[in-house]
């Protein structure tokens, strides 16, 4: 197995890594997730370089890169500022990925060429107050009404909501014995009228936010459909495991941040007369930290050249998604602790790793989940 990155990824990598150290500093960060501010300038400076498209195909104004790109690109802006990196997951996954693999010509036309600029950012609904982690027991309806579909219901945790002008809504428009058939989606104006949204309070991710929708007799055109009406199952399993994808190698990113900062902190902080990494209860801590950022790095190369080869199954992007959200959680955790009483502090940088990190065993399908799908495929 060679998943090694050739010298152009290497160089691509760098050129990410040096606009991210120059347009997204500390203070910044520090600034949009306080003041529960979209980063805004940081996401223009990367749309200018034509990153948005890197999954889109060059007639679409998108570079057409790999997914190796895309992880490459999302673990970058992931170790500078997650909630950046979480706007531009939500442009590959459901703009690039989703809309190139079901789109029409004309929605691929439409929508990815102003992805790819920029113009148009898109979100995800799939969430609903009844239906969790049983995602295919949603109910919000679809009812066709000549050219358009009306939609009704509610859905919950739709994320980036504010920053987008399209959210892909995974509807019910039929009901049959088995409930993974009619669901249909369907790419939606977020100013449709009859579309509301309100914000809610969470622990993180307050620079783009999360939020209840609720949508009364909100009427979209049946163009919009993304994929075949009631066969949006599939598709659905195909974007979610795409987003395993992008989410863990953000993450991964960011888990490599936390430890840095933990790192920083040891060598410098004195207690006892020496820096407190000199004891063995904190290099070790350390060292687990340095073993999970590892093993995720790995886990993100080995996912994307299987991905690439056509190899990937959805047993490999739960172990991806499964491994590195737990080990952003405990890394994030033990930072904190070598931190002492500023890590607890709003001073310093680790309390948001240990925010932000808490969602990854939760968002996209919980670990418990993650671990019901790896049981599944070995037979149980
Ligand atoms: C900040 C945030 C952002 C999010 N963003 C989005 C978004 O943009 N779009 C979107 O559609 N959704 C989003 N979500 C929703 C997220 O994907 C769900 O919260 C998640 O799938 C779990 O669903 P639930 O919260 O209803 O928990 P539940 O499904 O009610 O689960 C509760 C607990 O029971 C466990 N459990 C449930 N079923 C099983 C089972 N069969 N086996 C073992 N354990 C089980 C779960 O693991 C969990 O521990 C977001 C959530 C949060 C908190």
């Amino acid at each position: 197995m060679d998943f090694r990155l050739t010298p152009e990824q290497e160089a691509f990598r760098d050129t990410v890594r040096t606009l991210c150290d120059r347009e997204i500093s500390r203070e910044y960060v520090r600034e949009c997730d306080r003041e529960h501010r979209p980063p805004t300038e940081a996401f223009q400076a990367i749309a200018k370089q034509g990153w948005l498209g890197i999954n889109i195909p060059e007639e679409y104004g998108g570079s057409g890169a790999g997914a190796t790109e895309v992880a490459i690109l999302l673990e970058e802006v992931g170790k500078s500022y997650l909630d950046l990196a979480f706007w531009l997951f939500r442009l590959v996954t459901y703009g690039g990925f989703a809309v190139g693999r079901d789109g029409t010509p004309e929605q691929r036309r439409r929508f990815l060429s102003n992805v790819a600029t920029g113009e148009w950012s898109i979100c995800f609904a799939l969430t609903e107050p009844d239906s969790g982690s049983d995602a295919a027991s949603i109910s919000t309806s679809a009812v066709r009404d000549g050219d358009d579909y009306v939609l009704n219901g509610q859905k919950v945790f739709t994320s980036g909501f504010k920053v987008s002008d399209y959210v892909l809504v995974a509807t019910r428009t039929s009901r049959a014995d088995d409930r993974h058939h009619g669901i249909t989606n369907l790419l939606v104006d977020t100013k449709s009228p009859g579309l509301r949204s309100a914000p809610l309070e969470t622990l993180g991710h307050w620079s783009l936010g999360t939020t209840m929708l609720h949508f009364d007799d909100v009427r979209v055109p049946a163009e919009n459909v993304l994929g075949k009406p009631d066969e949006g199952w599939s598709g659905l399993n195909a974007y979610l495991n795409y987003e395993r994808l992008s989410l863990s190698a953000a993450r991964t990113g960011a888990a490599q941040a936390a430890m840095q900062d933990a790192l920083e902190y040891a060598k410098t902080r004195q207690q006892f007369g020496r820096p407190i990494g000199k004891f063995q209860a904190v290099s070790h801590k350390l060292a687990d930290m340095a073993v999970m950022v590892d093993l995720s790095k790995l886990l993100v190369m080995q996912y994307t050249w299987r991905f690439e080869q056509g190899l990937a199954t959805p047993k490999d992007a739960a172990v991806l998604k499964l491994y590195s959200c737990e080990a952003y959680k405990q890394v994030a955790d033990l930072g904190l602790q070598v931190l002492g009483g500023y890590g607890y502090t709003m001073e310093y940088d680790l309390q948001r790793h240990f925010r932000e990190s808490r969602l990854g065993t939760i968002g996209a399908g919980t670990s418990e989940i993650q671990r019901n799908i790896i049981a599944k495929s070995l037979g149980l």
